[in-house]
């Protein structure tokens, strides 16, 4: 079973064949998520004439691009490891890229008929027990010295009445924020890949890359061999041996209720804003068009050797544990129940940031990853970046500061028992999901 978003986004439509024998691309990416469908898009924005084949081990969106919570958001929450990273100035211009990159994915599916359920409502960033108070001061009085104020501070009852439940002590606001559903994104990307003429294979999983002369992408019946290589994998990257120690993954779980439209309007909750608080292992939620709640609970465990297997699709085992949560925070609502629950791998980065870039210093293989739970909206500005390196122009997402060598974890079974006995530290500051 897949997620719900998934199921609702692939009604009727033939899967891409799988590839055959050899072929031969200027550009083959490997993964169909937006990561790889943005680049795609770019691709053929930048150079119509270049063959773009594509490789998705499932179908696209399958994996987290079509289960995530849909959360649209900007880097403004992870200011201060953007300033560490690469200083004031290129942290503000990528923080500020990032929230115009929710608009322009807005902009995008109006122009091009993706009706992905766009609604620019915002980012309630809350408090739901005392010592998460104050979890953005630090970054908000950051963002205000230097002159900028992505997000509102509101009164805490004004934070209850837009959670729409008391159980809020406390919170700041960031307009600029949106949801989508993502499946209906990523399949809408899709459609548009294939009518720009980018050559999809799906049911194709990589099974080995050749690093020597022209990369070539193995698939189980075929292979593509291409100037250049994308990986755009999320956290099945942590399988290449030059990432293993470049990623932690840690699952996210998350819910759909029952669809319960005129209760949402007796609760007054407002339309399409997403909602999270700042716990440790973060909850997170928002409200679908037919009156459903999506809620979601990242940071469910860790995997040994950052390998992702079968125990991270169909219903999440967590499903009651992230039941409970919701009850907790909405005791009104505690009586309803969820109808579908699912799960997904989410790829940390050491610094919570994304990576882009040469694999171990390769430039025929660039590979993008390390999202940390946050890339429904920077996934957007991953695919410029990728679709520059790819081509060689040396433009300002060629130099961007998060094309980097990602910071290494420790060796297993040191990092294995580490996440398990710490909680990863400040995990709740730079992941939302
Ligand atoms: C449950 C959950 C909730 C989340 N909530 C949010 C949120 O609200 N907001 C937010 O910003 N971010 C959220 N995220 C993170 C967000 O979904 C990801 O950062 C984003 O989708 C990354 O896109 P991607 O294309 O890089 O990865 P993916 O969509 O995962 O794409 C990678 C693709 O590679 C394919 N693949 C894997 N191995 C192979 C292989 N060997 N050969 C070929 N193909 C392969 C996979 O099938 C997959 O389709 C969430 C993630 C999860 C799991």
């Amino acid at each position: 079973m897949r997620s719900l978003w998934l199921d609702e986004a692939l009604a009727g439509e033939e899967d891409a064949p799988p590839v055959e024998g050899e072929i031969r691309a200027d550009v083959c990416i490997v993964g169909g998520g937006f990561t790889g469908l943005w680049t795609a898009l770019q691709l053929k924005v930048r150079e119509p004439g270049v063959d773009v084949a594509l490789v998705e081990a499932d179908v696209c969106g399958a994996g987290a691009s079509g289960r995530n919570g849909g959360f649209v958001l900007s880097w403004w929450a992870k200011f201060l490891a953007l300033e560490e990273l690469c200083g004031v100035e290129e942290a503000l211009h990528l923080a500020r890229a990032s929230a115009s990159g929710v608009a322009e994915i807005g902009a995008f599916c109006a122009e091009n008929g993706i009706d992905a359920h766009f609604r620019k409502d915002g980012w309630l960033w809350t408090a739901t027990s005392p010592a998460q108070v104050g979890a953005w001061d630090d970054t908000l009085v950051r963002a205000e010295e230097l002159g900028e104020r992505p997000f509102l501070r509101l009164e805490p009852k004004e934070v209850g009445r837009r959670a729409a439940s008391p159980t809020h002590l406390a919170g700041v606001f960031e307009p600029t924020a949106a949801t989508i559903h993502p499946a209906r994104l990523a399949r809408g990307l899709r459609r548009l890949a294939l009518e720009r003429g980018v050559r999809l294979f799906e049911h194709s999983s990589m099974r080995r890359l050749d690093r020597t002369g022209p990369p070539r992408v193995h698939c189980e019946t075929g292979s593509v061999r291409a100037d250049r290589v994308v990986l755009a994998l999320n956290a099945w990257a942590a399988a290449l041996p030059e990432l293993r120690r470049a990623l932690v993954i840690i699952p996210s779980d998350v819910i759909a209720t029952v669809p319960i439209p005129q209760r949402l309007r007796n609760l007054e909750w407002p339309g399409g804003t997403c909602i999270d608080d700042s716990r440790m292992m973060v909850n997170y939620w928002r409200t679908t068009l037919d009156g459903r709640i999506v809620f979601g609970k990242g940071g469910g465990g860790i995997t040994f050797g950052a390998r992702i297997g079968s125990d991270y699709d169909g219903v999440s085992p967590r499903a009651n544990w992230v039941l409970d949560s919701f009850h907790r925070l909405y005791p009104s609502l505690g009586d309803v129940p969820a109808e579908r629950s699912w799960l997904g791998p989410i790829d940390r980065s050491k610094n919570g940031l994304p990576f882009f870039g040469p694999l171990a210093g390769n430039n025929a293989i660039l590979v993008g990853a390390g999202y940390s739970g946050n890339g429904v909206g920077p996934s957007f500005l991953g695919g410029r970046i990728l679709a520059s390196l790819a081509l060689g122009i040396d433009d300002e997402w060629a130099t961007s500061a998060l094309v980097r060598r990602p910071g290494g974890f420790p060796p297993e079974p040191i990092r294995y028992l580490g996440g398990k006995v710490v909680p990863l530290k400040r995990l709740r500051a730079t992941t939302q999901a």
